[in-house]
């Protein structure tokens, strides 16, 4: 579904990305790890062209997506959760839901809002209130929610649970995979690598602008040394 193959992006003069080359088939849920400042979120802008690839390919169904506005990527079937959440601080609930709603590849049983509180009902009782009154969890929450919304056939989420209290991270890990169980493919950055490894089933580290190790949930639970060299833990 997704071949990334030398992928290099700059910030002017400064390279970010060293030739990143993953993979991820339909169906499955990959992670991409690394510390801090090693190009994850570099990687993910890049396939959504936030931030303009300098060289080497990005496929996606086929199709190209290197020099790509965002919004055709994004049609093409990518649903984005970004990091901070980014929801629209002006909107309600249920306005930010509908705001980028669309069915561009007209997939049977599309996701509604009703559908979105099924897997989400904290949100169901704020549906009136204001994005910037919501707190952090059902901020993220409405992120997935908004993504979802646009009928993806591959979900990102870039750090879906960072700052949150680990009862909320609970119920958005219990709800991704809900969501995978339902063939929805998923690439997803974060640091909380116990849940990763419950939901997730291939992993890439990135180091400093490079992939240096891939391999299943067993290997990486199997690698204590790239555990540690890579991740510190
Ligand atoms: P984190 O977990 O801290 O978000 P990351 O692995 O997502 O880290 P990136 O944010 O992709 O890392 O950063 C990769 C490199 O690119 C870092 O050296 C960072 O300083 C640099 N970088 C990121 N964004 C910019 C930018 N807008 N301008 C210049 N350099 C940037």
């Amino acid at each position: 579904m997704l071949e990334i193959r030398g992928l290099t992006t700059h910030y002017g003069s400064s390279q970010a990305l060293f030739g990143v080359d993953m993979d991820l088939d339909a169906g499955q849920v990959v992670t991409l790890l690394g510390r801090n400042g090693m190009g994850k979120t570099t990687t993910i802008n890049s396939i959504m062209g936030i931030v303009k690839a300098s060289g080497g390919s990005i496929r996606f169904m086929g199709e190209e997506l290197v020099g790509r506005a965002s919004f055709r990527t994004a049609n093409l079937g990518i649903g984005l959760v970004p990091e901070g959440r980014q929801i629209f601080p002006n909107l309600s609930l249920r306005e930010n839901l509908v705001a980028t709603a669309s069915n561009h590849l007209g997939q049977a049983d599309p996701w509604t809002i009703d559908k979105v509180f099924d897997f989400f009902p904290e949100l169901a009782t704020r549906t009136n209130s204001m994005g910037n009154l919501l707190s952090g969890g059902e901020q993220q929450m409405l992120a997935i929610g908004r993504a979802l919304m646009t009928n993806p056939r591959l979900l990102i989420l870039d750090e879906a649970t960072e700052g949150l209290a680990p009862l909320v991270r609970a119920k958005i890990w219990d709800a991704l995979e809900r969501i995978a169980g339902e063939g929805m493919s998923i690439l997803v950055v974060d640091k909380n690598l116990a849940d990763l490894m419950r939901i997730a089933s291939r992993h890439f580290i990135i180091q400093r602008g490079q992939v240096v190790w891939s391999g299943s949930t067993a290997d990486l639970q199997a690698d204590e040394t790239a555990r540690q060299t890579y991740l510190g833990f």
